[in-house]
């Protein structure tokens, strides 16, 4: 099977679960079903449940559901970036540079994450 049939296949299984519209296929496909924050394949076999869709603004904005402000994440960085305001006070303010701002936060906690757990592995 090529990868455009896999993909089609479970982008095919994705909408028949009832969890994916007509907006969330429109932002998987926007990100090429990749984690937006890290880059992982979320089509990937070893990738199945850990798709999320990220608010990238926390919830008190009035467009929270908008496309512009939805972005496909995996788990592990979108439980990382929390609810995490990445506007940096009202300075980041387009889509790109609160993305950018995300990505550094997640990288900064993934790093402080495993410099902890390479204390435990040393004592
Ligand atoms: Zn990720």
């Amino acid at each position: 099977m090529t990868d455009r049939l896999v993909r089609e296949k479970i982008v095919g299984q994705l909408v028949k679960t009832g969890r994916f519209g007509h907006k969330y296929a429109y932002i998987l496909e926007r990100s090429g079903y990749k984690c937006q924050y890290c880059g992982r394949d979320l089509l990937a076999r070893e990738a199945v449940g850990m798709l999320c869709i990220d608010h990238i603004l926390p919830k008190r904005i009035k467009r929270y559901e908008h496309p512009d402000n939805l972005a496909i994440a995996c788990v592990v960085c979108n439980k990382l970036k929390g609810k995490w305001d990445s506007t940096n006070n009202g300075a980041n303010t387009t889509r790109e540079s609160r993305m950018a701002a995300a990505k550094v936060h997640i990288n900064e906690k993934k790093l402080k994450k495993s410099n902890i757990s390479a204390l435990y592995e040393r004592s």
